[in-house]
This record gives C-alpha cells, structure tokens and sequence, in this order.
C-alpha cells in the first residue's frame, strides 16, 4: 500500500501522470489530449481536448453491469413515502425529463434553474441537464423570492423548473408563489416553468409559460435521448453562494475534471464500492448536495439516499432506521444535524443496527470534540471530518481512508488532499508560513486541482479579484479562512476571514442579509453578525438604526419593528438568513473612516474583548451594546 505521504507528492510534484491515472476512473468519449493547461493563470483548463458526459458516467455506464441495482432512495418522512430506482429506472426517468427539457427548448449551453423540494424529479432534472449539456443552477428551497429573484436574473435560465411545494417538520411550504413573485421581480424572464405537482399546494399555473411535468413525462415515456457528449471543460453548473458583497456569486464548474474529482474522491477518500450505500443529509441546493447526494455516488456505482424531512421526525431515531433499513455504508451530514440529534434521548441511537457504516462524513462547519466524540461514542465507527467549499466542490482538508486508513484527531479536519497545494500564508505580508503551529490565511497555490470551480459565471474579473487578489504580492488563491497546520501536517480551522458567517453549515453573506433589512422603510443603518451558538454553530444578529425611533423605547414597539424585520428577511431572503435577534441601537460602531466595526459588535455580542479600539469614532456606541446584551 502507498502511503499517503507518497501519494500526495506524487499528485504534487508528477500532476500529469497522477491525474492521467484518475482520468481513467471515468468514461471518455474522445480521451484528453492535455492534462492541464495553467498558460493563463489563475485559469485551469482540465483534461483538454477531451469529451464525455457527467450524465453518461453517472447512469448510463452502469446499465452495463449493474443495470438492475439501485442507483436512488428518495425518502421523504414529511410526505411519509419511499421510491427506490435501479440504474436502469433512473436511466428512463433522466431520459424523459431531458426530453421534456428539450420539447422546451432546452440547447447545450442553456441554463436551466431548479428550485426544488428533496424529490427524485429534483435529481432527474439535474441529471438531465447535464445529459443534454445544459447547465443546470440548484436554488435551494429555503431560498425566498427575492434570492431566487437575483438568482435568475444572474443565471438567466431558459427554464425553471420546481414544484407545487416543499414540507418542512410537517408544514407544507409553497413554492409557487415565491417562484411567481421571483420572475415577477426579475429582468429575465424564463420563456418556461416545468413544475411537478405533488400534490401538496394549489397552483395558479400562467398558460403558455407553466407546464406539468406529469404531462410531459407522459409524452415522453418512451423517447431515447442520447448523452450530447461535451468538451471536458464545457461548464456543467452554476451554483451561487454568498461572499462579501450582497451580491452572490456564481460558482462555475467544468465536466471533465469535475467527474474525474469526484470519482477520484470516492475511490481515494470516501473508498466507496459499487453495491454501497451512501447517505447525505444535505440538500441540493447545496455544494455537499451536488457532489454526495447525486453525482459522486452514481459515478461509483452506488446507492445514494435522498432525505426530505428532520433529523427528528417521526422520532429522533429516523436517521438510524433509515441506516438499518439500507444497509448504508456511508453517511455524509453536518455537526449541527449531530448537535441537535445529542440534545435527544440517546436510547434512539441503540433501536437501530448501525453495523453496515464504515464512517460517518461531516462538514460545512467546525466540529466541535465534544460533539465529535459523543456521536463516536455512539456510533463505534470513524467520525471524519472535512473542510471545503462551494468553490473546491469537493474536500481540501480530510484524510484519505481509500489510500491510508487514519486515525482521526479530534478538532482538525485532517490533511492537505491530494491534489490542492495547500499553504498558510501572512495576511498582511503573504509570506508563506512554514513553521508549525502559525495562524495564517489558508490559501491554495494554483493550478487549483480538478473539480474546483473554473470561474465566476460570467465574471472573469470577479473570480480573479475576489480569490487570486487578497494576499499581498502574490496570486494565489484564498480561501477566507484562518487555520493553522501543526508538525503532523494537520490543519485547524479558525473562522472566516471576511464578513461570511455559517448558521447551522449554511453559507450566508452579512452584507446579503444588512441590504435586506436597510431596505425597511424604518431602518436607517444595520450591521449583521455571526455570534456563537451552541446547536447552530454560529447565529447571525442584527444591531439596527432606526430612521424614526419615536416610540422605540417602550418594548412592545421594538418587538413590533423586530418582527417586521425579520418578517421581511423571511420573505426576501428566506428563513434561513433571518437573524436570531434585531437590537436597536442609537449608533452603530464604525471608525473614523466610516467603516463598520463588526468585529467588535461580535466580540462584545460574544462576551469577548473588542481589542484596540482607537479608531472607533463613537466609544458609546459599544456601550450601548454592551448594555443591551448584559455584557
Ligand atoms: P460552503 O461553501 O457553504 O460549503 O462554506 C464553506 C465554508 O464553511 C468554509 O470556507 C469554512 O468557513 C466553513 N467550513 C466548511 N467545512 C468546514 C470544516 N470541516 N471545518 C471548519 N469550517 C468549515
């Protein structure tokens, strides 16, 4: 066996020859001609020259072989029903939503937008577009109107497809509506809908533009539609996610090196098998969605679940019923799914058989120990941990158990992944920091390997500026994030770096958050930050101005003006990015130069010391706060 030292510098210092060897875990039509084109910097051009179809790789390629075995579990504890397809029914099913793409005129290139519920249509249709070489772009359902608005717009889809509703812990959530009022409120206009009725929620279709998937699907029951096979670096999605500025941007991922990743991936960290199967408890709408709920685990032959529902309904067992049912092998979810399942009776975790798992995933957040260690405890299998980001589309930081079993330590992500030259560097300096146990920015020295994202959908200058432009004196990527490495090769993470926060794994943009709620009529000023929360990792709070406090000192008032607040970021937004409380304030912390102090409202919301703080304009601005939270 190699081991993993070796077989990380080999992906290092031989990338060619290392990446030639993982291009052949996949199916190529035409097979690349170059491994990597760095001419143009920070672009890489992955597996030029070659063709295929993630589709192809993801379904199609195994009728050969395991055309009967199950490709997809969609199991849905709100609508309590499970459907369960072999590779051959995903195969027609794909089949008869790129038709019905295509009967409305969905070409190569064109965007197509999802906003769906956890429903295998959801995976039909992004397995779809892909087939047909469309792009698809994910919106997660939490997502409001004014979100999916700015979304669509951006993406420019030809056509939306979604569904009557989503449930959540029993209440049916319409998406309809917000679907109308989004294009309602955006320049581009999709010239169609497609929309799967499930049932749960009246609709209101508009004729010539809504059609039924159900019709559709019918017409289409038996048409054949062939994988259009796409050059390696054709784009295969959009996926937008939050950063500095309120306006998010889109993450653009190629086809041939992402396949060739996440077959990779599968093979090296998650040693997966053909006839396993894998369970993530994320969304769609999400990175983690993208790669763990559909396309990685169909890449590798295997059974993949997708769970719509709470972790704790109808009980706070059905995780581990669902893990005994299945036999599954993998589970991939995030620690505050963990968190919340330790605050139940742990008698729920000892009902169920849980010996099929080989390990338990998680990410998009800190891992505390405690939490690690309790679901360890419980479990008896490896809990791993693992860092990445929508940008990279599939882990930076973990250990590759395909490679190198390893022993998990508790509080660090793991190690560099093959592939990603990793470094930690001086912000203010960008100097590389080699010696163990020094904070720094961790920062990715380009070519960034397959798999990671190409671009900023139709922003070249944003994807350089924003990654490649943040260290001084050097283009190299950034990844906004503090760690530290220690002599093992281990990495911490620290937190963000920028004004990004994570509320339960959930990505969310303060400045997305501040324009939606200065956009009350009442409020003049409003600063949002993340502070921590136990179950949820992080909770954002707002500290606001009001244009006419008259009357704002009496509670029932200020309670009235948060809820309309938060009414409103439910609204625009969507409840995901609602903040956990609205404090008024006289003046908000800013220095001399007008520059919001955040971090001091969160060190002071968080009980810590603000730090230096000779450049603060207004000292009592603090104190206000301080008083108001008890601090
Ligand atoms: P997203 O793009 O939504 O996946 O969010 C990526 C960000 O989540 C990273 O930049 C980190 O700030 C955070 N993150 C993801 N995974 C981890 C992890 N395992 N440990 C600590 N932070 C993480």
């Amino acid at each position: 066996m190699t081991s993993y030292a070796e077989f990380y510098r080999r992906s290092i210092e031989e990338p060619d020859a290392f990446w030639r060897e993982q291009a052949q875990l996949i199916d190529w039509q035409t097979p690349p001609q170059q491994i990597c084109d760095y001419s143009q910097p920070p672009f890489a051009r992955w597996f030029v020259g070659g063709t295929t179809n993630l589709c192809h790789n993801a379904v199609d390629r195994h009728l050969a072989n395991r055309a009967q075995n199950t490709a997809l579990i969609a199991i849905s504890t709100e609508t309590d029903s499970e459907r369960s397809y072999s590779y051959a029914e995903l195969h027609a099913e794909v089949q008869r939503m790129a038709a019905a793409l295509q009967a409305l005129g969905v070409q190569k290139g064109d965007r197509v937008l999802i906003y769906m519920p956890m429903i295998a249509e959801a995976a039909f249709a992004m397995l779809a577009c892909v087939r047909i070489g469309a792009l698809h772009s994910v919106v997660f359902g939490g997502f409001a109107a004014g979100s999916l608005a700015a979304r669509i717009e951006d993406a420019e889809p030809m056509v939306v497809v979604s569904a009557d509703a989503g449930s959540r812990g029993g209440k049916v959530v319409p998406y309809k509506p917000l679907l109308d009022e989004a294009i309602a409120q955006s320049r581009h206009k999709p010239s169609a809908v497609l929309l799967v009725d499930r049932g749960l929620a009246p609709m209101q279709r508009q004729p010539g533009r809504d059609h039924d998937w159900a019709a559709l699907r019918a017409q289409h029951l038996h048409t054949s539609v062939p994988c259009v096979w796409v050059e390696a670096t054709h784009p295969s999605y959009t996926l937008y996610t939050s950063g500095t500025t309120g306006k998010p941007k889109g993450v653009q991922r190629d086809t041939g090196g992402y396949a060739v990743a996440l077959a990779a991936s599968m093979k090296h960290i998650f040693d997966g098998q053909p006839g396993q199967t894998f369970f993530t408890t994320s969304d769609i709408g999400w990175v983690v969605g993208h790669s763990y709920i559909i396309y990685a685990p169909l890449l590798a032959g295997m059974a993949t679940v997708m769970y719509e529902g709470l972790p704790t309904r109808p009980h706070p067992g059905v995780w581990w019923s669902i893990v005994e049912k299945y036999r599954v092998t993998h589970m991939f979810s995030a620690p505050t799914a963990v968190r919340v399942l330790k605050k139940q009776d742990p008698s729920w975790l000892q009902k169920y058989r849980v010996d099929s798992l080989k390990a338990l995933w998680l990410a998009g957040e800190p891992l505390d120990e405690s939490t690690a260690q309790w679901i360890s405890d419980a479990l008896h299998v490896p809990i791993i941990d693992n860092y990445w980001q929508t940008e990279s589309g599939w882990p930076i930081l973990t250990l590759a158990q395909g490679v190198e079993p390893q022993t998990p330590r508790f509080g660090s992500p793991g190690k560099a992944m093959y592939g990603y030259r990793v470094k930690l560097v001086d912000d203010a300096t960008g100097e590389e920091l080699t010696a163990p146990n020094h904070k720094g920015v961790l920062a990715i020295e380009g070519p960034l390997p397959p798999g990671c994202m190409q671009t900023v959908w139709r922003d070249d200058a944003r994807f350089v500026n924003t990654y490649w432009k943040s260290i001084p004196g050097r283009l190299i990527y950034s990844t906004f994030d503090w760690g530290i490495r220690d002599a093992d090769g281990y990495y911490f993470i620290l937190g963000r770096t920028d004004d990004v926060i994570n509320v339960a794994g959930h990505r969310l943009g303060t400045r997305e958050i501040e324009e939606c709620i200065a956009s009350h009529p009442n409020i003049a000023e409003v600063a949002v930050v993340g502070v921590a929360d136990s179950l949820k990792g992080q909770a954002a709070m707002a500290f606001a101005v009001a244009r006419d406090a008259t009357g704002l000192d009496s509670p029932e008032a200020r309670l009235k003006l948060e809820g309309e607040v938060m009414k409103l970021v439910d609204h625009q937004l969507g409840a995901v990015a609602r903040p956990a409380r609205v404090h008024f304030v006289n003046v908000l912390p800013k220095t001399r130069s007008g520059k919001l102090l955040r971090r001091a409202l969160q060190a002071v919301a968080e009980g810590r010391d603000p730090g230096d703080l000779t450049t603060m304009e207004d000292p009592a601005a603090l104190q206000q706060v301080r008083e108001l939270l008890g601090r």
